[in-house]
């Protein structure tokens, strides 16, 4: 050895890649092996666990500057995370509203990791599946191949995505260069006052404010009342407003009202305003042969958010914002600066996807989709949409075949409002169901949530879970009056 190789050797270079790959190898097996068998034994387990104090005092180690071996940072994982999860992906899980993820896309979300591809952009395949994933969602929901959309985080923000579209199209100035600040007569948005709490996360972020978004009444079904949106846009025009735009809700996240989505669409026509769909959970009812005709319409909007980790059980996170006019959607985010030129060849000569969102660097989350829709085909995913529906009429009929129950209103989809109501009001009757709320969690039973409709409190049933048998719903019913019976047997007599 040289003067020169010693002084190489002294710097060897470090890397993240495994010294010995045959033991990697084997531990990765373990690591699979082990997966599959926690979904496969997912329904012999609790829904969810409440983490012992140890585990609590696990994740306040500190930050660790020296190595350990891969396996023994697993089994780290496998004693204090695998065993506490939140419980979506079990077949009681029906708490807000979750998709249940599945293995093709838990495989995908592997695969995406390992070829580690940036979706921002460029000459690459998970950039050409990115699209097709897009242009998938289209079909499914009957929109025009010419549209645009763009994969996101979520929900959330692919209404983001759809009401800063609306907003730039619609402002009368060029908001991208002057800011909100210079239009002339303050925009106003329109959507129920069943809307999901995202949308005024959205008006606060593009710089409107939460007043500009105006809460419409809703009618005995929690739909949005047409004739009141009609009259609050012609009162905000008398008042020196610009009523821009009108947010139908596809699937309300309280009940899963929908609203009613072609005679918004022709309002919306009318009145000049841009019509955006918050389809996060309804837009997909579009495959299912059964209920498809509930959202009607949707295919006319004018933008939709949907959500591929809900009811297409995307592992998370994913959600898919579509612009029919594809180009007022590159306007409204499209920037190129000096470092991201395009080239005629090579790599930088594919689409840069960054121009339809917020991200510059984007993850691979088309291949989780792409991957759970090839194996099983978006029939079966229409057919488990139709189920679910199927499963919260079932369930309705068992609530009400059970004196001790209530049932707040028949399920328009998926969601089912009820409680136990042996005779009380008010606020005891809030924290009796809330009681048995949270027993059903802690006993592992099954993972409800709650919620408040026109002043009423109910427990909350949302079936997205193609894991859920009618049985499970039979044992729900049983489990709600056992611990109904019980926990108003302990509780001192009150109104
Ligand atoms: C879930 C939901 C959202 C938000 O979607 P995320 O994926 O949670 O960001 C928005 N609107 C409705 C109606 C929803 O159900």
């Amino acid at each position: 050895m040289d003067a020169a190789q010693e002084t190489l050797g002294m710097m060897a270079e470090e890397t993240l890649d495994p010294r010995d790959w045959a033991d990697v190898q084997a531990l990765s097996h373990r690591i699979v092996d082990d997966a599959v068998a926690h979904l496969r034994d997912v329904r012999e387990r609790p829904v969810w666990q409440e983490m012992p104090g140890e585990v609590r005092a696990f994740f306040t180690a500190p930050l660790p500057r020296s190595p350990s071996p891969l396996a023994d940072v697993y089994a780290e994982v496998a004693r204090n995370v695998m065993p506490y999860p939140m419980g979506n992906i079990h077949p009681r899980f029906w708490s807000w509203y979750m998709g249940s993820s599945n293995l093709a896309g838990a495989l995908g979300d592997f695969l995406a990791a390992i070829q580690g591809s940036n979706l921002g952009g460029g000459n690459h395949a998970a950039g050409l599946m990115d699209s097709q994933v897009v242009n998938w969602c289209k079909q499914m929901l009957g929109f025009p191949a010419s549209a645009g959309g763009t994969l996101v985080s979520g929900g959330s923000m692919a209404n983001i995505i759809g009401l800063t579209v609306a907003r730039n199209a619609k402002a009368g100035i060029d908001v991208r260069e002057h800011g909100v600040a210079a239009i002339e007569k303050p925009l106003r948005f329109y959507g129920s006052d069943q809307i999901h709490s995202c949308h005024r996360k959205a008006m606060e972020a593009l710089g409107l404010g939460n007043r500009a978004l105006r809460r419409i009444p809703t009618d005995a079904g929690l739909r949005i009342d047409i004739a009141a949106l009609r009259a609050a846009i012609a009162e905000d025009r008398a008042a020196g407003f610009k009523p821009a735009c009108v947010i139908g809700t596809a699937g309300t996240v309280n009940t899963g009202a929908i609203d009613d989505l072609q005679a918004l669409a022709k309002l919306a026509h009318e009145e000049g305003l841009w019509f955006h769909v918050d389809g996060c959970i309804g837009a997909l009812i579009a495959i299912a042969p059964e209920n498809a005709h509930r959202v009607a319409g949707i295919e006319w909007a004018d933008s939709v958010a949907l959500d591929p980790h809900k009811w297409l059980h995307a592992p998370f996170e994913v959600g898919c914002a579509l612009v029919r006019d594809a180009v007022a959607h590159r306007k409204t985010f499209a920037v190129t600066p000096e470092f991201l030129e395009s080239t005629p060849r090579g790599l930088a000569s594919g689409e840069w996807l960054h121009d339809y969102g917020l991200q510059t660097t984007r993850g691979f989350r088309a291949l989780k989709v792409w991957m759970a829709l090839k194996e099983h085909g978006s029939d079966k995913f229409g057919r488990l949409i139709d189920q679910n529906i199927a499963q919260a009429g079932y369930l309705a009929g068992l609530i009400e075949a059970e004196p001790e129950l209530e049932l707040a209103a028949s399920p328009t989809i998926n969601i089912v409002c009820f409680r136990y109501q042996p005779g009380l009001r008010g606020e005891a009757l809030k924290a009796l169901n809330t009681e048995i709320m949270l027993r059903l969690q802690e006993e592992g039973i099954a993972a409800l949530s709650d919620t408040t409709v026109h002043g009423q409190h109910w427990l909350r049933v949302a079936i997205t879970n193609h894991r859920t048998r009618r049985e499970d719903l039979d044992l729900l019913v049983r489990q709600v009056t056992r611990l109904g019976r019980q926990i108003a047997a302990q509780r001192p007599a009150s109104s």
